[in-house]
């Protein structure tokens, strides 16, 4: 690294540790020209998550194309904008908890199918629709008919008697 205060090209680290946050290495680096000393901190980028695309294209993630797209399968659904909100940035905090340098479109498509199917399930088959590329309508009725299964089965829990949930139908909430 170039001297910043005579510009020589080559300076020397004569000291490197963490710092005490363990976030970041601190070096502490000598001039041999002008015998100054700096400096330098070096830190994991944050933020830059690739999008590997399925053509294999990589683009930076936005969190605002997320946004597009999830919001154009909750149009017109009475899901309040505070929820809506609260479930884009718990998909971007698990993208980000992944702690990978880039992630699939297939992945990101995955966590948002799953979210939706918990948030609303209108918004959950239109978005497997787009995103999972149902062109015919049969695969379409199968993630519909999956989905109504999965309701008559809550619906069938929450209906069964205490003691029976105890002894464990099968059937769980959690
Ligand atoms: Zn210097």
């Amino acid at each position: 690294m170039r001297c910043p205060m005579c510009g020589f090209a080559d300076t020397h680290v004569i000291d490197s540790r963490e710092t005490d946050d363990g976030i970041a290495i601190r070096r502490r680096r000598r001039c041999p020209h002008c015998n100054g000393r700096f400096t330098t901190y070096e830190r994991v980028e944050v933020g830059l998550l690739m999008v590997v695309k399925k053509d294999g294209r990589r683009e930076p993630f936005s969190r605002d194309k997320l946004s597009r797209n999830t919001l154009k399968a909750l149009e017109k659904r009475p899901v309040p904008q505070h929820h809506v909100e609260a479930f884009l940035q718990g998909i971007e905090q698990k993208l980000f908890d992944l702690g990978k340098p880039e992630v699939s479109s297939q992945e990101i498509g995955q966590l948002v199918l799953e979210g939706l199917k918990e948030l609303d399930p209108v918004a959950y088959v239109r978005f497997a629709s787009v995103y999972m590329g149902l062109s015919d309508l049969k695969s379409l009725q199968q993630v519909i008919d999956q989905l109504m299964n999965q309701q008559k089965e809550q619906k069938a829990a929450d209906t069964a008697p205490a003691e029976a949930r105890s002894l464990g139908t099968g059937f769980s909430r959690t």
